[in-house]
């Protein structure tokens, strides 16, 4: 096992992008700037892997992702301490150590998954299977908000259907993704996995690159528009898993002090930048007051601060774009008769982007706070009457990732779900991901899904064999 130190020396350039962290602004590493050369470098190679990738077969693949596992399991606190002081979030509470908790149970999942051929008409007179192939070269694109973690959700499966793949981190979070691929490679074979680290316009080039056969993206509705345009030039398959802004609806009847503790981490995991994170919270104006109250007094509870402190849950905003959006939708909210509830300027005493938990009740749909996502420590608390009118506003939004419903009545809240327009529905929770579980949005959140076998024909090419 390495220390932290040793860690980042393996993959700091001292020639590259000075990256500081968020929560005191202390340098922290160097990220190379890669180049276009290099990057056609890593797709060259990728494709030169791919064939004898594919031809090792399941069983070896399995095993190596099994090994792969484990020494990020070895590796996981140097990695976690890395991830915390880049990205900002704590090592503690579902974040950092947590992160790299699903990074290696995501990887023994998807090691454990098979993607069986199917037999799909046998009538005596013709056998039809289903075979499944890899696609080539995969392109995995991330976001900053949980690097490691989105990054296995491409990877694993990815390499486990014997393609080979280049990973483009974001560059606010390129260090811990460099480490993590980094181990990685002391199991792979050469060329199986490259990191490429660079800003947006490398992402360009990757997406558009000829040699590169399907895309897994993970990001803002934006870049994915962005990268649909790129694959019409290589014909890319897409998986698009893009931007949220989740709703919640809790039902009349609903016990605020069972509900608060699951409300508050379905929307502040991660300090609320979590795409699957609930955006907006719907609450029956019979409860409303009492809801809030519930919702505050779990606020005031939950520690935030510099993420090695292992008392805190909650960290900064992990960078300045994403801290003047939070903070912009909260004045926004203020100028337009939004009531702040609990937080609503920044927290200067613990460090420039740190944003506290904010809570913003008397808003409505139109607001843009209520609109638009607001990725961060903020939550829009909205009165509504009808459940009917709860459930069009829910659905009115272009987003369609996750919801939630809340209720003492399983069967009311399953109607209701089954209304819902979104690629998961949680009842009584929010944000809960499985290995297991198809994952993807509907609408404006993308297309495409991650997880178990549907995650694995996502990385594959049916054939057909006709005998
Ligand atoms: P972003 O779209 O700005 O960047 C994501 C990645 O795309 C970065 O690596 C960036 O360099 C790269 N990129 C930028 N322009 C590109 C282009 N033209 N072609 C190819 N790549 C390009 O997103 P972000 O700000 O890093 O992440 C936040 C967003 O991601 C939020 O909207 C959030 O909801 C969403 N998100 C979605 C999921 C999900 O599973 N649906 C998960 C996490 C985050």
């Amino acid at each position: 096992m390495s220390d932290y130190s040793a860690l980042l020396a393996r993959i700091t350039d001292p020639d590259g992008r000075e990256i500081h962290d968020p929560a005191t602004g202390e340098l922290i590493g160097r990220a190379p700037v890669h180049t276009e050369a290099d990057l056609d470098a890593a797709v060259a190679a990728a494709t030169k892997a791919q064939p004898g990738w594919n031809a090792l077969g399941h069983e070896r693949r399995i095993e190596l992702l099994g090994a792969i596992a484990d020494r990020l399991d070895a590796e996981a606190e140097p990695l976690a301490e890395l991830l915390s002081r880049e990205q900002g979030k704590p090592l503690n509470g579902p974040n950092a150590r947590f992160e790299l908790g699903a990074c290696a149970a995501w990887l023994r999942a998807t090691a454990a998954t098979a993607l069986e051929t199917e037999v799909v008409v046998d009538d005596g007179q013709t056998k039809a299977e289903l075979i499944y192939k890899p696609v080539g070269v995969v392109a995995a694109i991330g976001p900053w908000n949980w690097p490691l973690m989105i990054g296995v959700w491409q990877i694993a499966p990815a390499l486990r259907m014997g393609n080979t793949v280049v990973v483009k981190p974001s560059e606010y979070t390129p260090l811990s993704v460099l480490a993590m691929v980094s181990i990685m490679n002391e199991v792979l074979p050469a060329g199986v996995l490259t990191a490429v680290s660079g800003d947006r316009a490398v992402g360009a080039r990757l997406a558009s690159h000829p040699d590169i056969d399907k895309i897994m993206f993970t990001g803002s509705t934006a870049t994915g528009r962005e990268i649909i345009k790129s694959s019409a030039g290589n014909l890319a398959r897409l998986t698009l898993e893009l931007g949220g802004n989740d709703a919640g609806i809790v039902l009349p009847g609903t016990d605020p002090a069972a509900i608060a503790g699951d409300l508050f981490w379905g929307a502040f995991i991660n300090t609320g930048q979590t795409c699957a994170a609930l955006k907006r919270l719907y609450v029956h104006d019979s409860q409303y007051e009492e809801v809030i109250a519930a919702l505050t007094a779990v606020v005031d509870a939950t520690p935030m601060g510099n993420g090695l402190s292992e008392e805190n849950v909650l960290g900064p905003v992990q960078n300045k774009r994403q801290f003047d959006i939070v903070a912009g939708l909260v004045e926004d909210a203020r100028a337009h008769g939004g009531r702040i509830v609990t937080g609503g300027a920044p927290a200067t005493e613990l460090g420039e982007l740190f944003y506290p938990i904010t809570l913003v009740a008397d808003v409505k749909d139109g607001d843009r706070i209520v609109d638009e996502e607001q990725f961060g420590p903020v939550l829009p608390i909205i009165r509504y009457s009808s459940v009917d009118d709860a459930i069009a506003s829910a659905n009115g939004l272009e987003a369609g990732l996750g919801a939630s419903v809340w209720s003492s009545d399983p069967a009311e809240a399953r109607r209701v779900a089954l209304q819902l327009e979104a690629g998961t529905v949680w009842i009584n929770k929010h944000g809960v991901v499985h290995p297991m579980m198809p994952f993807g949005g509907v609408k404006g959140s993308g297309y495409g899904l991650e997880f178990g076998v549907e995650g694995l024909k996502s990385v594959a090419v049916p054939q057909i064999i006709n005998s």
